[in-house]
Formats: C-alpha cells, sequence, structure tokens
C-alpha cells in the first residue's frame, strides 16, 4: 500500500493458470485493507475522549449498561465510582487552563494505572471520572477507590518550574446493595441511572466532609 508492505496474501494449492483471479483480488486488498483502518480510527475517535483517553460519556453508559445487565443476569456485584477533582476551579484559576487540562490527563492515567483491565472507565464531565467495577463487592470497591484516592494525593505535577499536587474525592454506589430496595432494580436501564445518583450521592457527602476522601453510599 503506497510503497509499503502491509501484508501478504499466501494461496496453497491452485492451478498456475488462475494465478491471474489472485493478481486482482491481492490489488484489491490494501484498498479494503485501508478502509477497515480508517473506520476502527474514526470509531475510536468516537468513544476514546480526545484530552484524557479515557471512554466518552455516552460510550461508558453503554458498556455500563451491558456489564450491569451481566450482574443482574448472573447475580455477581458491580459498583461505580464518581471521582472529582477537588477545588478545579481554583487550581485553574492560579495556573491556567493548559495546566489544568495536563494534570487531568495526568489524573485519567493514576485511575487507569489503577483499574484492572475489566473495568470500564469514562470521562462523565469536565473534570469528573466514573468508573464501573464489575465482579468484586463493595469492599473490595472501596479499596481500590481508596487506592485511586491516595495515589492522586500522592503524585507530584510539574508545573514549569513548580511541583504541586491535587486531590480527588470519591462516591461509591454498588450493586445489588444500594439498590436492592430500588423500584429502579427491575429494570437495567433504569439501575444505571440509580446507581450512579447513589455514586454521586456519596460524593457530594465526600466534598462536605472536607474532600480528599472516599465515601460508600449509605442506605
Ligand atoms: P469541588 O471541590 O467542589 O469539586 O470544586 P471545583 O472547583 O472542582 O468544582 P466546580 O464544579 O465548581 O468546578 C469544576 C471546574 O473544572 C470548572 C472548570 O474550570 C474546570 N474544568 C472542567 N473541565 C475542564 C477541562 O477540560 N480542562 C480544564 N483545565 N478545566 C476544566
Ligand atoms: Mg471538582
Ligand atoms: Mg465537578
Amino acid at each position: 500500500m503506497e510503497k509499503d508492505l502491509i501484508g501478504l496474501l499466501v494461496v496453497e494449492g491452485g492451478e498456475e493458470t488462475e494465478f491471474q483471479k489472485f493478481e486482482v483480488l491481492a490489488s484489491q486488498l490494501p484498498l479494503q485493507i485501508k478502509k477497515v483502518k480508517l473506520y476502527e480510527t474514526v470509531r475510536e475517535t468516537s468513544i476514546v475522549d480526545g484530552l484524557t483517553a479515557v471512554f466518552v460519556r455516552r460510550h461508558f453508559l453503554e458498556r455500563f449498561h451491558e456489564e450491569l445487565k451481566r450482574a443482574m443476569r448472573y447475580q455477581f456485584a458491580i459498583s461505580v465510582l464518581m471521582v472529582d477533582v477537588d477545588h478545579f476551579k481554583s487550581y485553574n484559576d492560579e495556573f491556567g487552563h493548559l495546566v489544568g487540562d495536563r494534570t487531568l490527563r495526568e489524573v485519567a492515567q493514576v485511575i487507569r494505572d489503577s483499574v484492572r483491565r475489566v473495568d470500564v472507565v469514562g470521562r462523565y464531565g469536565g473534570e469528573e471520572f466514573v468508573i464501573a467495577v464489575p465482579e468484586i463487592e463493595k469492599k473490595a470497591a472501596l479499596e481500590l477507590a481508596e487506592r485511586i484516592r491516595s495515589a492522586v494525593a500522592q503524585k507530584r505535577l510539574r508545573v514549569y518550574d513548580e511541583e504541586t499536587r491535587v486531590t480527588v474525592s470519591i462516591g461509591v454506589g454498588a450493586f445489588p446493595e444500594d439498590v436492592s430496595r430500588d423500584p429502579a432494580a427491575e429494570a437495567s436501564d433504569q439501575l444505571v441511572q440509580s446507581l450512579i445518583e447513589k455514586a454521586d450521592l456519596a460524593l457530594y457527602q465526600a466534598k462536605a466532609e472536607g474532600r480528599n476522601r472516599v465515601v460508600a453510599y449509605r442506605v
């Protein structure tokens, strides 16, 4: 393709007289491969957030919904972590938006390094991340949240010639315990919203209690 070797077409057996057919086929292949690659790029850019490299909100919600349906069917636990950067407005005011952007990227990186492959991470809003954690109990989800909180708080961020830090607050909601008496517990799509709401309430609580902490939703 454009003078680059991108693959080999190997034909075994066959008649020498049919060789021409394969030449036609082979000449079509690079174009098709190019199309597939382009499609993958477009798909990637529409589901992954450009700044932080985690899923965009819409795609996160789709994936979370699927995981929740699986959890309901096979009766395993699933938790949701809402992560929000503390006092980020004044951080931006102090260091500027570009530094703020870089910091957000670092926070996302810490989150990505802390979770397992099966966990689903999304950017929920400006400086707010959401993580779906399937197949572990609420207690383990809280431990993960605490690891993330602590890793962010310890991370040194280079800003020009200075070093800064940020902290995050995290709210945790868990299926099934936090929603077991919820009328929404019947339908998985309402349950998605309900669980996020619970995590959000816990996050609000974490902010009210002084930030830089993990709070579990309490029924
Ligand atoms: P709190 O501890 O209560 O969360 O305070 P806060 O200042 O973080 O909360 P608030 O919601 O008032 O402000 C969020 C700020 O995050 C507002 C906005 O300037 C900043 N922000 C949101 N998205 C981005 C972004 O993509 N880049 C940068 N640099 N800043 C962002
Ligand atoms: Mg904030
Ligand atoms: Mg916020």
